[in-house]
């Protein structure tokens, strides 16, 4: 069989990260069957049309390096791949099953429906159209609509019967006709609705497997009972599980970011992103829980697809980002975290600029190197430079407090005057200066009679009037010469 499977967001200006899901797994189901993997753009709803969604989409998925075989953007056999360029076909198949007397022509106006709706829900009945419509003869209602009469076209459901399917996570499942709604086919305004453009596409795409979220699982008899009337296969069908809260409400912007687009702008890499998203339903094999996109495609299996909801644990997710991060290399990492630095142009960014001017770009180097253990992002270790080489700010009183005695100012100025006298060049090798300063910090130490924290939170205070913070042997490599005796000056002047 040649495995044919689609993505098919209508476009709403976003990526949900509950849409990537649906997207890997039909993205990793078709690469390890050697199948095709299409992009189709369901647009038909015009109310919730937004300019440039489709673009940002695509950016969206190659920034994941999600490619599509078919699309809008890269062509195929069996386009136009959006839904609003394919309106004639949709029109055509609805005169069909018109004609076939599989579906009917509805005047009723929505004042009607609504009144309908609001009587069903006083007798307790599920709301329903009552198929007034279905009694009307074929040739009044052609001419009803002929004279201009505004109508929609439903499906003739039947009035009796199962419709069941075997769906590929969820087992058997049976739905009964009677509780299936005569659905609009197409609207007055000529344009289709999801579920005759849907079925009518799968079929023209010869789209082989649906895999879609749950929440689509009620519309599946419906897309059934289409697929029947026109005479077509039905394809196979698999609905992925609920993504979830960790209360176990259905997941909402108000408990994380629900776009893929925050996770990048936040500095979440998109391997992680797949890796995490791949995890929300399937269960892997075994115990591990890295896997690049590599591996899912030959470890993902439709069948480990659970059908509990899956929590979606930002937790896990910022963790998983902190791993990726610590298996990089130096120089990669460096090569990641530099579009945060530097424009594309090369021009530093406005945020970074007066640091780059002033320290040069070895000194942030070894700073992003220095200050990457156990970052969750690039944009938090950009955070940590930033506040490295911005000015110390007034010291804090604990701080003012150890540096009160004459002792303490008497081992700065030691501290000052051994430092002052290393060469400049020495500093510019930045592994081999934090041992020389620690030379020079124990010396003067030793001269005025102190040592060990004593020592190291004198020396902390005079540099940074704090009495915690970072490695004092990597501050002062960042910092360079001038800063370090700048900082000592001002605490001997205090
Ligand atoms: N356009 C629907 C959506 O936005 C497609 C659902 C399906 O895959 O059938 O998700």
């Amino acid at each position: 069989m040649n495995v044919r499977v689609r993505f098919a967001p209508s476009p709403t200006g976003f990526v949900h990260v509950g849409g990537l899901r649906t997207a890997l797994f039909n993205y990793l189901f078709a690469r390890q069957q050697q199948g095709k993997f299409i992009l189709r753009i369901e647009d038909t709803d015009q109310s919730r049309f937004v300019e440039g969604a489709v673009e940002n989409l695509i950016a969206v998925f190659d920034w994941l390096g999600l490619s599509f075989d078919e699309g809008p953007h890269v062509g195929g056999d069996f386009g136009p791949y959006v839904q609003s360029e394919r309106l004639e076909i949709y029109r055509r198949h609805c005169e069909r099953l018109l004609a076939a007397g599989q579906a009917y022509r509805c005047f009723c106006r929505p004042d009607e429906l609504e009144t309908m709706r609001a009587e069903q829900t006083k007798r307790s009945m599920v709301p329903m159209y009552d198929r007034r419509c279905r009694k009307l003869d074929a040739g009044i209602s052609r001419h009803r609509s002929e004279d201009g009469e505004s109508c929609v076209i439903r499906l003739a459901v039947p009035l009796t019967g199962t419709i069941s399917f075997s769906d590929l996570v969820r087992g058997d499942i049976l739905f009964r006709a009677d509780a299936i709604d005569d659905q609009v086919l197409l609207k007055s305004d000529g344009f289709p609705t999801y579920h005759l453009a849907n079925v009518v596409d799968d079929h023209l795409m010869q789209v082989t497997h649906v895999i879609r979220g749950e929440e689509w699982l009620s519309s599946t008899p419906k897309h059934i009972l289409l697929y029947q009337s026109f005479g077509w296969d039905v394809p196979a069908f698999a609905h992925l599980p609920l993504l979830l809260n960790p209360d176990r409400s259905k997941l909402s912007k108000r408990s994380a970011d629900v776009t893929v687009e925050a996770y990048r702008d936040e500095g979440i890499l998109p391997d992680v992103l797949l890796n995490f998203v791949a995890l929300l339903g399937w269960h892997p094999k075994d115990e591990r829980e890295i896997f690049s996109l590599m591996d899912l495609v030959k470890e993902f299996d439709l069948a480990r697809v659970g059908k509990a909801g899956a929590v979606f644990d930002i937790m896990k997710l910022r963790w998983l980002n902190s791993e990726y991060l610590k298996r990089e290399s130096d120089e990669k990492f460096y090569e990641n975290i530099r579009p945060i630095y530097f424009e594309y142009t090369g021009e530093p960014k406005p945020r970074f600029s007066s640091i780059i001017e002033q320290y040069g770009e070895s000194r942030l180097q070894f700073g992003t190197m220095s200050l990457r253990a156990g970052a969750g992002t690039y944009e938090e270790v950009a955070e940590r430079v930033l506040n490295i080489f911005s000015p110390v700010g007034k010291p804090e009183p604990e701080s003012l407090e150890r540096l009160s005695d004459d002792n303490a100012r008497d081992l700065l100025v030691r501290l000052h005057d051994g430092l002052a006298a290393i060469p400049a060049e020495e500093w510019e090798d930045f592994e081999a200066i934090g041992e020389r300063f620690k030379e020079v910090c124990k010396r003067a130490g030793n001269e005025v009679g102190v040592k060990g924290k004593e020592l190291w939170q004198a020396v902390r205070a005079g540099l940074t009037g704090r009495l915690h913070g970072p490695e004092l042997a990597k501050l002062i490599a960042i910092w360079g010469r001038e800063r370090v005796l700048h900082e000592l000056n001002q605490a001997i002047r205090h």
